[in-house]
């Protein structure tokens, strides 16, 4: 590949510098929002892409001017030997940042090694403080374990963001308890927007709470709140308290406010390249690896893809469904990647 390569820039002039990369769709938690009780039919192993697959595409689209890249899953620490998979990324020349999302219930005891490669962040999925909630909302009992990798990242110095999915009727009551971890805790707690992504178990939310309700619930609590001037590719506005120690962030991933400036492309476990977290995946990666492509060959269907994205969300889920035979209202965010 003739090095360094063109920036990846899209079809509407926005820069792609960051890879979000699901590296499993397999869980040990069961989200109700995320997936069903029985589990989702997941990906045989032998459609895994490869790790030597994974560090070859990153090192292809760090050549085009990727920098952050996000490991996520599934949940990523339940794939085996996914610490060195990490180090190989963040030894990726061009790669400036690796960021990890998990539902920390085995998280803590790869924190030394996390540290000691230099992870830049930690996005920790927690719904609830309340151990019943936890158990009815995720189907297991582990809210202890998250608790305790939650405490251990931030002794280890590690930024953490606590993701709470808003559930109307389930935890919207928590907003004001969540946000109060930022208070106690130097964490940034972000609020995110259900979105359609659950596997198929269960029909949308009818008591769905958007981004208007969770700022006017912590508008009403919290009068001192103030906005906090954000990066441009922030799919979050952060907001400010007086006395605490870490931000509050609200997330419209389902108002989806915040395509204008999307900088992110996605990949599936099983290599299915997404420009759009509402596409249906531009074109399968690995397929066209095993085929035996060069890195030139890949890198200019990289930018084939990008060079055919939707201008935001809402036109990637009406070009999605004009192609009904393939359905995807089972899909669960664990193959996303969120
Ligand atoms: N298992 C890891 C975890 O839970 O952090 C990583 C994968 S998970 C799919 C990534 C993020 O997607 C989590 O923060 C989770 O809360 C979020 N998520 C999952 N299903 C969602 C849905 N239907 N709507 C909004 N967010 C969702
Ligand atoms: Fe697992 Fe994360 Fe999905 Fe919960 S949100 S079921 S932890 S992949």
């Amino acid at each position: 590949m003739n090095y360094p390569a063109q920036p990846l820039i899209d079809n509407h002039g926005r820069i792609i510098d960051y890879i979000r990369i699901a590296v499993t769709d397999r869980c040990n938690l069961r989200c109700y929002y995320c997936m069903p009780e029985e589990g989702i039919d997941y990906v045989p192993r032998d459609h895994l892409l490869h790790y030597e697959e994974i560090e070859r595409i990153v090192r292809i689209l760090a050549a085009m001017g990727v920098k952050k890249v996000r490991i996520t899953g599934g949940e990523p620490f339940i794939r085996r030997d996914i610490i060195h998979l990490m180090e190989s990324i963040t030894r990726t020349p061009g790669i400036e940042a690796l960021h990890i999302t998990t539902n920390g219930t085995v998280t803590k005891n790869y924190i030394p090694q996390l540290q000691a490669m230099g992870v830049k962040g930690v996005n920790l999925s927690l719904d609830t403080l309340d151990r019943e909630r936890f158990l009815k909302i995720t189907r297991r009992d582990m809210l202890d374990e998250v608790l305790g990798t939650m405490h251990a990242l931030v002794d280890a110095n590690i930024p953490v963001k606590i993701n709470m999915v808003v559930l109307g009727g389930i935890n919207d009551d928590e907003i004001v308890t969540m946000a109060r971890l930022a208070e106690k805790h130097p964490v940034d707690v972000r609020y995110i927007e259900e979105m359609p992504f659950n596997g198929g178990g269960h029909a949308q939310q009818t008591t769905w709470r958007d981004h208007h309700f969770i700022a006017e619930r912590l508008r009403s609590e919290f009068p001192g709140l103030t906005l906090i001037p954000s990066e441009k590719s922030s799919t979050a506005t952060n907001y400010g308290i007086h006395g605490f120690q870490g931000r509050l962030g609200i997330i419209p991933a389902f108002s989806r406010t915040f395509c204008g400036s999307c900088n992110r492309i996605r990949l599936t476990p099983e290599g299915v390249f997404k420009t759009c977290l509402y596409d249906r995946g531009m074109f399968n990666i690995r397929d066209v690896m095993r085929s035996g492509a060069s890195d030139d060959q890949l890198a200019d269907t990289i930018r084939e893809a990008v060079g055919h994205r939707a201008t935001n969300g809402f036109e990637a889920e009406r070009q999605a469904m004009q192609f009904p035979y393939l359905d995807n209202s089972r899909e669960s965010m664990s193959t996303i990647g969120g």
